[in-house]
């Protein structure tokens, strides 16, 4: 229904609002407070678009209204005012933005608390919710609102926040911007209270960038601190304008504080959080970007072109005289100062992180640990290529445990006398590298090998190619005769003993009697070189991709098969010499095609190839069950 004179009509709340609003209202106790300071950043925001209208020259209404934020309240009304000269909204912005849930970090929320993944408490203080977090307290709200266009006449626009609004004209004379009216709760009385409204904008609110008064007398006091010098700010103001910053109730890890004068001026504030927003479960990759200022006024929330992905997870605002401040953010990427910038505040930040690793190595380690996930995606930064490479961090072979971590030139610094390439392998954890065959002949040689458990890691390496002249090689696909050249670190434990002329050569006919066993699983079987402990093992043709690779593309579905391997014999080990013996007896014992199909299914059970167990867990209960019979009649039971 819409009345012709004030052109009043009633609309309903979306679901997903409905769905926010029942949220808010009915199962958050705490943090209600939190409504203020969602509303003057949103005052804040409006004059921040403003001020941008101004710079850009546009004409428009009220221009010489002071840009700042009212509270005050009407104890014996009950209502709380807040009041800014922002940009106001005409009736469809009204209900495009205030009918709508536009922002993600609401939709985030619902689905955090839908989920439960959250107590719906412990996060809101982290969130922008949003102007609906107004009901928490309220149980009307009135929106008086005068767009800067001139032509656009006043908005009303008022609500209970149960399932419906209503907008009309206002039908009297507003100034530019909005007034927000709450009809506070009956037990909402304390924020009629001068104090409280303080307390709240002191704790919440202090770094807006306009003066946020309280009955008329001005609250924040800390402005622009990323213009002060270094030594003039206190460690407790940066943790206080970080936390304003990110909503992140710890402090920061790291503060990077820097003013760059030549060739181009800047200054610029950043954080490391300590955890990734991400452990949250949110997809939060919208969610990132440096505010950008020139001259102190902000130009840009969440400028996503100031820092390269993969250094996402700093946060922080950089501020420039050298711009010009009708800048649009249309043409700021094809700025050459603006790009200017953006190089060096990357390369500020990686430099800060090199010493970082340097002097603060448990320090550089909480990093990794909390962000190395996407630091390590920064393999497409060609520009930063070197530096990065030194901040990469790794578990070895050589770490006491799987939380030590090492880096690309540790690992250079020890490498053995005529080593040429840097190992690797990828696996599930590190108990599961350590038991896997590739690694011994690695062992015997006492060569480091890097444990990549992620396959990115993978990716990572083979994308850069090489670190300094030392290229990355998988332990699976590693030339053995370049290892083997290398001197073994320890004697062979219990030398065993040689085989006989004649051995050797049943040796050769019974690796000739496992491939006619085996037939097309596999490429071919070979005595190996490189087993200490196992009997065989599965090993990639040469130029062949790696075994992760293969799996990858399994996984994408790019291929299903089973790639075909060669299969390595390890002549010294207690079962092959046994086997030797059997052959000798009967070349077409069944008993060898037994083992031979057990090597090979183990074997790709290790790699990760084997789809179907089943003829496997037969294959061992009944050689269970055989040497249950030996055991039972050699202990005579
Ligand atoms: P967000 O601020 O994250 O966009 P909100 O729920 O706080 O989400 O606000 C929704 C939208 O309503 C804002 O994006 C803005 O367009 C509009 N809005 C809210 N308050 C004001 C205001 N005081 N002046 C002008 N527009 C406002
Ligand atoms: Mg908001």
């Amino acid at each position: 229904m819409t009345d012709v004179k004030t052109k009043k009509s009633k609309y309903q709340f979306k679901a997903e609002t409905k769905k926010l609003l029942d949220i808010l209202v009915h199962s958050l106790y705490t943090h209600k407070e939190i409504f203020l300071r969602e509303l003057i950043s949103n005052a804040s925001d409006a004059m921040d678009k403003i001020r941008f209208e101004s710079n850009k020259g546009t004409d428009f209404r009220d221009k010489d209204l002071p840009l700042e934020i009212n509270v005050h309240a009407d104890k014996d009304k009950k209502i709380l005012y807040i009041e800014d000269a922002g940009i106001g909204m005409t009736r469809d912005e009204l209900v495009k933005n205030i009918g709508t849930i536009a922002k993600s970090g609401s939709e985030e929320f619902l689905k955090l608390v839908a989920e439960h993944k959250e107590d719906a408490n412990n996060i809101i203080g982290r969130f922008g919710i949003g102007f609906y977090s107004v009901f928490m307290v309220a149980n009307k709200v009135v929106i008086k609102t005068q767009s800067f266009l001139k032509d656009e006449p006043a908005m009303k626009w008022e609500s209970d926040g149960l399932g419906s609004y209503i907008i009309e004209t206002l039908g009297e004379d507003k100034k530019r911007g909005t007034t927000i009216e709450i009809h506070l709760k009956d037990d909402m009385d304390e924020y009629t209270e001068k104090y409280r409204l303080e307390s709240i904008v002191k704790k919440h609110s202090s770094f807006i960038s306009y003066p946020v008064k309280v009955e008329n007398e001005v609250v924040n006091t800390m402005q622009a601190i990323w213009r002060e010098p270094k030594s003039a700010v206190k460690k407790e103001q940066y943790v206080e304008f970080y936390k304003f910053l990110t909503y992140d109730t710890d402090e920061p890890l790291e503060i990077i504080h820097t003013s760059v004068d030549a060739p181009i001026q800047f200054n610029a504030l950043l954080f490391i959080p300590k955890r990734n927003m991400d452990v949250f479960g949110f997809n939060n990759r919208e969610d990132y970007g440096l505010d950008l200022y020139v001259r102190r006024v902000l130009i840009q929330h969440k400028n996503k072109d100031l820092l390269p992905e993969y250094l996402s997870f700093v946060k922080g605002v950089v501020d420039s005289e050298d711009l010009p401040l009708n800048i649009s953010r249309e043409t700021l990427q094809e700025n050459i100062i603006f790009t200017k910038i953006a190089n060096s505040v990357t390369s500020q930040v990686l430099s800060h992180l090199t010493k970082m690793a340097e002097k603060k190595p448990d320090k550089y380690k909480d990093f990794w640990t909390a962000h190395g996930k996407y630091f390590k995606l920064g393999y497409t930064d060609y520009a930063n290529q070197e530096k990065f490479m030194k901040l990469l961090r790794f578990n070895s072979s050589e770490c006491k445990d799987e939380n030590e971590l090492v880096s690309l030139e540790d690992y250079v610094k020890r490498m053995k006398d005529k080593q040429k390439e840097i190992y690797y392998v990828l696996g599930n954890s590190r108990a599961a590298v350590n038991l896997d065959p590739h690694l011994e002949i690695f062992k015997r040689k006492g060569i480091e090998v890097l444990y990549l458990y992620e396959p990115l890691d993978e990716f990572v390496l083979t994308s850069l190619l090489k670190y300094k002249d030392y290229e990355f090689k998988s332990v699976d696909q590693a030339d053995l005769k370049k290892v083997d050249k290398l001197k073994d670190i320890e004697e062979k434990k219990d030398e065993i003993e040689k085989l006989s002329k004649d051995d050797e050569l049943q040796f050769s006919s019974l690796m000739s009697r496992i491939k006619e066993i085996l037939g097309d699983k596999i490429t071919e079987v070979k005595e190996s070189t490189r087993l200490l402990n196992s009997p065989a093992v599965l090993v990639n043709p040469e130029n062949s991709i790696s075994s992760s690779m293969q799996k990858i593309m399994n996984i994408t579905g790019q291929t299903q098969s089973i790639p075909k391997k060669i299969m390595e014999i390890n002549k010294d080990h207690k079962l092959i010499r046994n086997l030797i013996k059997i052959y000798k007896n009967n070349p077409k014992d069944e008993y060898i095609s037994t083992v031979a199909e057990q090597l090979y299914e183990s074997a790709l059970l290790l790699e990760g190839f084997l789809t179907d167990p089943h003829e496997m867990v037969n294959r061992i209960n009944s050689l269970l069950e055989n040497s249950s019979d030996w055991y039972t009649a050699v202990k005579k039971l």
